[in-house]
């Protein structure tokens, strides 16, 4: 029997899910969500009707599946899979943009710019990354991703997972247990953890406290990895000097957050890894795990 599969309109936060229809044309796909009478479903997010509707694979677009009840699914014998190894370059690429955005002071002339303001930097404001430090909590697909590219700018790049095992492009690698000597030396430190128990809250007053006063911190992660009151606080103290982020504890990020004002955060509203072939890698990804359910094989980027 083909696989039938649903794609939930949710994906439409990420991509027209009519774009991935016809990508998976050769397929027996719908958009829709009623998923009743469908063997799968891609969506955006955990929807709680996916538990009742006898679907048997559920396939989220994103690395992330945080929300997902995985005792739940379990339970039912519903299997998740995430879209996780698609992400390496363009969060990569946008994690260093926001390094190179400090570095450059480019975030202040953009700012400027809406004002018409000629304002040159003062001559110690601005710094190359070359020959600057990174240390990326996480060495996973977007981990990598960002240390790749900070090796080829000529940045030293260390790095936290863990287990110590030597990683390609990180000249040091700390065990999760040495985190806050990890990113104590470093200009920039890249959050690239999933949100766990284990994560969540990870960087606290204490990190923060532990980071040099002209670091920044970057975290493409998941809000709920970095205590956002006390990242305020940092950043308003000056204990740290800036921040890049594309995630926050509440998405949309509250109008009335203070970090919309501070002229030394960069925010992104979650959009970091989005690219125009986002859709495209989703196909692959579905297509693969199509015949692998159809041969009988294990699912690829199985999560339960
Ligand atoms: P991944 O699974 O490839 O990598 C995550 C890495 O973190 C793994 O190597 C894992 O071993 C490591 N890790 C887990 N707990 C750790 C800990 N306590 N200390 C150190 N390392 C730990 O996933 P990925 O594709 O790199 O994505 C990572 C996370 O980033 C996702 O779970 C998702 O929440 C988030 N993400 C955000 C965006 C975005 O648009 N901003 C895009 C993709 C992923």
């Amino acid at each position: 029997m083909p696989t039938r599969v649903a794609i939930h309109s949710s994906v439409g936060r990420i991509f027209p899910p009519e774009r991935l229809q016809s990508l998976l044309s050769a397929f027996d796909v719908d958009v829709t969500d009623d998923v009743d009478g469908y063997d799968g479903v891609v969506s955006f997010g955990h929807e709680p009707e996916f538990l009742e509707a006898g679907v048997e694979w559920i396939h989220v677009v994103r690395a992330g599946y945080d929300e997902f009840p995985l005792d739940a699914l379990r339970e039912r014998g519903i299997r998740l899979t995430n879209s996780n190894g698609i992400h390496g370059d363009s969060v990569g690429e946008t994690a260093l943009g926001f390094m190179l955005q400090f570095a450059r002071r480019l975030h202040r002339y953009r700012s400027n710019q809406t004002e018409g303001i000629w304002d040159p930097p003062a001559w110690d404001e601005t710094f190359t990354l070359d020959g600057e430090s990174v240390c990326v909590v996480g060495l996973g697909t977007l981990g990598l991703g960002i240390a790749r590219r900070a090796d080829a700018l000529g940045m030293d790049v260390t790095g936290v997972r863990r287990t110590p095992t030597p990683v390609e492009h990180v000249a040091e690698v700390y065990t999760s247990d040495r985190l806050r000597a990890a990113i104590s030396d470093a200009r920039f430190v890249a959050l690239t953890v999933p949100l766990t128990d284990a994560t969540a809250g990870l960087v606290g007053a204490e990190e923060l406290d532990a980071m040099r006063e002209d670091a920044y911190l970057v975290n493409v992660a998941r809000g709920g990895v970095v205590d956002q009151s006390a990242l305020v606080d940092a950043l308003d103290s000056g204990s740290i000097a800036g921040a890049g982020l594309d995630v926050f504890e509440e998405e949309p990020l509250p109008s009335d957050s203070p970090l919309w004002e501070m002229e030394n955060v960069v925010v992104t509203p979650h959009a970091a890894a989005a690219t125009v072939d986002y859709a495209d890698r989703i196909a692959a990804l579905v297509e693969e795990n199509i015949r692998r359910r159809e041969a009988g094989e294990s699912l690829t980027n199985l999560v339960v």
